[in-house]
């Protein structure tokens, strides 16, 4: 790992002044040799540097963001929307009273992902922002389109934990458990130009497609900082569940999680259901078709068998992944019915 400056903000307008820049720009070279020239923030760290160690990112100085004490709030806004700080770590998102009361599907995403001594470093900002796990795109000896090269090894190579959806020249899936059960929140990001400009983003938007970049996977702007999410207000009938598989009981990502909304009434009929697949696809895959599935039912064993058949009706397995399908049918039946079942 090269040399490399460190530098405390104190505040948000040190941290706009430091002229930070991507990582996902940093990574982008015609030769696959890391630039040594970026100005990178850092929040928990983690993924940040895996990437330095791995010998894929050279940053000339880290902005280290932990001493910002407006990111690492959770406050409940006068409307009942609840406003999550960049810098909240995983095991405070799903230790909160608030988050676990009415955004049940997120304390569990959250409480799941990786291990515990990772979860108290790891920050939801940094975990959204996390680059894909993509072994050839970790791997220096494979300078692959989303770095800036000219081939995908993926769709010929090992591809056993790659995209099922959405997989348009780069088969990537989203590395973020947390943002399967936001964006089935319908939550919004908070982001801060350097100049100051503040705007919001519904969270499902601010994930790009390969279609839309294959270099990013989000469209944070050099410069910019994230300074929340923000969820939606939860009315009295919503109930949530996340569930995830792993390929072992294991610390690791999730071959598949899911998460799912439900909008019930005073007679148990579904108004309205979101549902969502991680680990699915490059971005966290809405599952429209099971949606309409669950939309005026009762949630029973059949109606969501249905659903689970419908969400993965559609689907492009690559050569070696067609295994994730029976296992997405199961998770988004079961996470259906233990939503239903959450008080
Ligand atoms: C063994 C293991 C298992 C794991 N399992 C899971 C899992 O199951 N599910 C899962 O989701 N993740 C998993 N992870 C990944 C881990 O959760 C992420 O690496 C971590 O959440 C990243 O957060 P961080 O705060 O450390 O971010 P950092 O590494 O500090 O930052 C990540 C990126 O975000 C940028 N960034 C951070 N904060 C901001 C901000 N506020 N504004 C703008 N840019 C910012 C940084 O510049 C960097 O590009 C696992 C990791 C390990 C090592
Ligand atoms: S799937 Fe995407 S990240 Fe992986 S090798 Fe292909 S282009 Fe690179």
């Amino acid at each position: 790992m090269n040399r490399f400056e460190w530098t405390s903000a104190g505040d948000l307008a040190a941290a706009a002044r430091a002229g930070s820049g991507t990582v996902a720009d940093a990574m982008l070279t015609q030769s696959g040799q890391p630039g040594t020239n970026a100005v990178i923030l850092k929040a928990g760290g983690i993924d940040l540097l895996d990437l330095m160690k791995e010998g894929l990112l050279s940053p000339r100085r880290l902005i280290n963001l932990r001493g910002i004490p407006e990111l690492g709030r959770i406050v409940e806004e006068p409307g009942g929307a609840l406003r999550i700080g960049s810098m909240v770590t995983l095991a405070q998102l799903a230790g909160h009273p608030l988050v676990r009361a009415r955004y049940n599907a997120l304390a569990e995403a959250a409480g799941q992902s990786a291990s515990p001594q990772i979860r108290h470093v790891a920050t939801i900002g940094g975990n959204l922002l996390q680059r894909p796990r993509c072994w050839y795109f970790r791997s220096l000896h494979h300078h692959c389109l989303r770095k800036g090269g000219e081939a995908c090894f993926a769709f010929a190579g090992e591809n056993q934990y790659h995209a099922v959806f959405g997989h348009n020249g780069c088969a990537i899936v989203h590395p973020s458990t947390a943002a399967t059960a936001l964006v089935a929140f319908n939550a919004t990001a908070e982001l801060v130009s350097a100049e100051g400009a503040r705007r919001v983003v519904a969270l499902e938007t601010f994930f790009l497609t390969p279609d839309e970049d294959i270099a990013r996977e989000n469209d944070l702007k050099p410069g910019e900082i994230l300074t929340a999410v923000v969820l939606p207000p939860s009315g009295p009938g919503v109930r949530s569940a996340h569930l995830r598989q792993g390929e072992t009981d294991s610390f690791d990502w999730p071959i598949a999680d899911v998460a799912a909304v439900l909008d019930m009434d005073t007679d148990g009929i579904c108004r309205q259901a979101s549902v969502v697949l991680g680990a699915a696809a490059p971005v966290p895959y809405r599952a429209k078709a099971a949606q309409s599935a669950l939309a005026g039912k009762r949630i029973s064993e059949d109606s969501a068998r249905s659903a689970a058949q419908a969400a993965i009706a559609g689907a492009a397995p690559l050569s070696k992944n067609a295994y994730k399908l029976p296992v997405f049918e199961a998770l988004v039946r079961r996470t259906i019915l233990s939503a239903a079942s959450h008080a």
